[in-house]
């Protein structure tokens, strides 16, 4: 059986071992994928880090993916060897009812890759081929690979959050995901983006990309800086850190009717008053997750015909060889990091 090269995760806190694995069995139903890029994500720093445990260990880390189809099983249709494609990691049933109604994030059978199936920092992997997808011409194998992470769940968030045109929105936090968020707001048509983030040089991008205004809470109460900005607080504020306190920010700088949309992971409880914060002020809370396999297409395309621009996204790439390095350039935000890549 064909061996190939994988960054492996045995237990929280050590770094992941590189070993050659077995590729498995391509079925009828799934294609075998020739990794190019596999790009890390804050949720791979989790699990390192043992706030979120895999269903088995070892397993492969990593669920962002782009690469060639290297074959393909007898049932597929979709792609064809030889085909540059993305990889979504989010794998449900397409039986369960909340497949059947498009809910397919909420499946009740979903599993992750990296979380209950093998991950993507490896040479090759084998998935369902409805869960690829012919990446555009203009899209780079990096940028394929994010795209279902950080774009995606930014893009879900605000259509969940059901953002029309001319709302002040927040965006709380300028990771991959937070910054394609702001993007994505943008294209929504908001009128003003307010960007907060600990990192001047991410407020400035920020502001290239169209934030309207930009906080740092170095410089005081960001709390009270974002409802000077607006005159009392913003209709939609999304936070994208997963943190206490800036869950806690954002639910404060909403305006009354407004939402908070909380779509950084955060496992510790963040208080929050009833009375104070959400009946009085009519404030709602939601939590969006994920995204749906019907927005991909729709992301396809906003992308393929240039109203969604990736930019300067992808900042460092590595081998695969040094996934431990790559990982600890994200951990110490070494170099400002966007995405960083393995390229297999
Ligand atoms: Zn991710
Ligand atoms: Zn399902």
């Amino acid at each position: 059986m064909e061996q190939v090269l994988a960054a492996r995760f045995y237990a929280p806190k050590q770094p992941l071992k590189l070993e050659r694995v077995p590729v498995p069995e391509v079925h009828d139903d799934d294609v075998l994928v020739d990794v190019k890029a596999a790009t890390i994500c804050h949720s791979d720093l989790h699990t390192i880090a043992g706030r979120q445990i895999p269903a088995m260990a070892p397993i492969t880390l990593g669920h962002e993916a782009s690469g060639i189809v290297a074959a393909r099983g007898k049932n597929v249709t979709n792609v064809e060897v030889g085909d540059r494609v993305g990889v979504d990691y989010v794998l449900s049933c397409g039986r369960c009812q909340y497949c059947l109604r498009g809910k397919d994030n909420l499946c009740d059978n979903f599993t992750v890759m990296s979380a209950n199936t093998e991950g993507s920092w490896k040479e090759k992997v084998v998935v369902p081929a409805r869960h690829t997808h012919k990446l555009p011409a203009n899209v780079g194998f990096p940028e394929g690979a994010m795209l279902n992470c950080a774009v995606m769940t930014a893009y879900h968030s605000v259509k969940y959050a059901q953002i029309s045109p001319g709302v002040s929105v927040l965006v709380y936090g300028l990771g991959g995901v937070g910054l394609s968020l702001l993007k994505w707001t943008k294209i929504a048509g908001a009128s003003d983006i307010i960007a907060v983030d600990l990192e001047d040089e991410k407020l400035s991008i920020a502001r290239r990309e169209g934030a309207t205004a930009t906080v740092n809470p170095r410089d005081g109460n960001p709390v009270e800086q974002i409802r000077k900005l607006t005159g009392g607080g913003v209709d939609i504020g999304f936070e994208v850190i997963g943190k206490v306190e800036s869950e806690r920010n954002v639910i404060s700088s909403i305006r009354k009717g407004g939402q908070a949309v909380l779509v950084g992971m955060c496992w510790d409880p963040v208080p929050v008053n009833v009375v104070n914060d959400l009946q009085v002020p009519e404030v709602k809370i939601m939590s969006p997750q994920d995204h749906l396999k019907a927005e991909v297409p729709e992301v396809l395309r906003l992308i393929e015909t240039g109203r969604f621009v990736f930019g300067d996204a992808v900042t460092h790439r590595f081998p695969l060889e040094s996934a431990n390095e790559a990982v600890n350039v994200l951990q110490n935000r070494i170099g400002n990091p966007g995405r960083v890549v393995l390229e297999p």
